[in-house]
């Protein structure tokens, strides 16, 4: 309904001024998100701080946001004050920077017989030597993000930890700063996952987030489609650590009852950010910029949907109590397949189950075997299931992610897989 007032409505929400209540019903709408699920107060619209929450499209849109934000707040603190490089004399690192500072470009424009106009937050001479970290269960749509700004990513292996899952550790993230910073490399942000897409594993951002702050990463973290679980007090531990980071996001269009696409994104820091996205065009200026938020500074695109509205209608319609209602049943669902594929002790788990995601695996089995009965199931078209691998271990996975799933239908899910593993095995 509300995609459909919003379509009807047909605003473009450019500006404030273009839509104000487009503006102002997102500002609210993601406080009471920031209510509902235990969030830093400091997320709000409303709080006196820089904080802010904005609706992006995707988490995939939030990962480059991110991306970008830190990178120019990177930038902008090396051309403010050199000294914070003073480690560069100490590691060697001067070498490979020699001269950055002198070809530093100004925000002005750069050549006026030409009119090239050089980005000051934005600046390639700068973050040539820039190293982003995320978990090598982190998903694809993070090398993207930092493909696309053109910084180099690299992978840290997650291990066993929390959860029996895989995550990274913070010695894990301390070890790769020292060792790039001797190498030449500066490190900016640390893109953590909670939630990941092969098993559902969590980089614990309560232990994580210290090492960033002290360290100066910007930290990001992709909890796309476990972060609404947090609205639940038992699935909390999801958001521990929150204090800690620069932004959040998760798309309440995955476990939130909400159609796609609903993807909060909150800054401890918008205000600040807000600078890296700003281009001031005269047929953009209104007269309430210095007072009212533009959401344009946050994003890429300029126009924007009247998203918001699927918020309110959710919450007005079902209310918060029904999504939780919707999330517990998701997971006690799952945790009844977990237990349910054990029994002809033909299987194990490969993880232990989180949330809605059960991954599995045929007992004293190869890759190819495991591959060979996932190809049958969906082959055989009465379910359908995505495998993934980790480390090199391929595995099966069930996920309850719908709101008519019955315990009925994981049954059923599991006497297919059963039938079929009986032929073949
Ligand atoms: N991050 C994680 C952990 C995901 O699982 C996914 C999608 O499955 C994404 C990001 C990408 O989400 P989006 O389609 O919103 O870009």
């Amino acid at each position: 309904m509300a995609d459909i007032l919003s379509g009807g409505i047909a605003g473009i929400g450019f500006t404030w001024k273009s839509c104000p209540s487009m503006t102002e019903l997102e500002m609210s709408s993601l406080d009471w998100v920031v209510d509902l699920m235990g969030l830093p107060e400091h997320f709000k619209n409303s709080h006196d701080g820089p904080g802010c929450g904005i609706i992006q499209s995707t988490a995939s849109d939030s990962t480059m946001i991110a991306i970008m934000a830190a990178r120019a707040s990177h930038v902008e603190r090396i051309k403010a004050e050199p000294t914070f490089m003073k480690w560069v004399s100490e590691t060697g690192v001067g070498k490979t920077l020699k001269g950055i500072f002198d070809r530093v470009k100004v925000n002005k424009i750069d050549d006026e017989a030409s009119g090239i106009i050089a980005p000051y937050f934005h600046d390639p001479a700068v973050f040539e030597r820039f190293v982003m970290y995320c978990s090598d269960q982190a998903h694809s749509s993070v090398e993207k993000g930092a493909m696309l700004s053109a910084v180099r990513l690299r992978k840290l292996k997650a291990t066993r930890g929390f959860l029996g899952n895989y995550g990274v550790t913070n010695e894990t993230l301390q070890n790769a700063i020292k060792e790039d910073r001797a190498r030449g490399y500066i490190p900016f942000i640390f893109l953590a996952t909670v939630g990941t897409t092969c098993s559902c594993g969590v980089d614990q951002i309560d232990e994580l987030g210290p090492v960033c702050v002290e360290e100066g990463l910007y930290l990001h973290v992709d909890a796309a489609y476990a972060g609404t679980f947090a609205l639940c007090d038992e699935f909390k531990y999801l958001t521990r650590g929150m204090e800690h980071v620069d932004s959040f996001n998760f798309n309440l269009h995955k476990a939130g009852m909400i159609n796609f696409d609903c993807s909060p994104m909150f800054f401890k820091n918008g205000t600040h950010v807000s600078r890296y996205f700003n281009v001031d065009a005269i047929y953009l200026a209104h007269e309430y910029q210095s007072t009212a938020a533009d959401y344009r500074h946050l994003q890429v695109a300029l126009g924007r949907r009247f998203r918001s509205l699927k918020i309110w209608f959710v919450l007005r319609n079902m209310g918060a109590d029904k999504i939780r209602e919707y999330l517990r049943r998701t997971e006690l669902l799952a945790a009844e397949f977990a237990k349910l594929i054990l029994e002809n002790g033909k299987f194990e788990h490969f993880v232990p189950q989180h949330l809605g995601l059960t991954c599995f695996r045929l007992k004293n089995s190869t890759n190819a075997d495991n591959e060979k009965l996932c190809n049958a199931i969906n082959d055989d078209r009465r379910i359908h299931l995505v495998p993934s691998t980790v480390h090199g271990t391929y595995f099966l996975r069930m996920v309850v992610c719908s709101q008519l799933t019955t315990l009925d239908d994981v049954i059923y899910g599991r006497d297919v897989i059963f039938e079929i593993a009986d032929r073949l095995f």
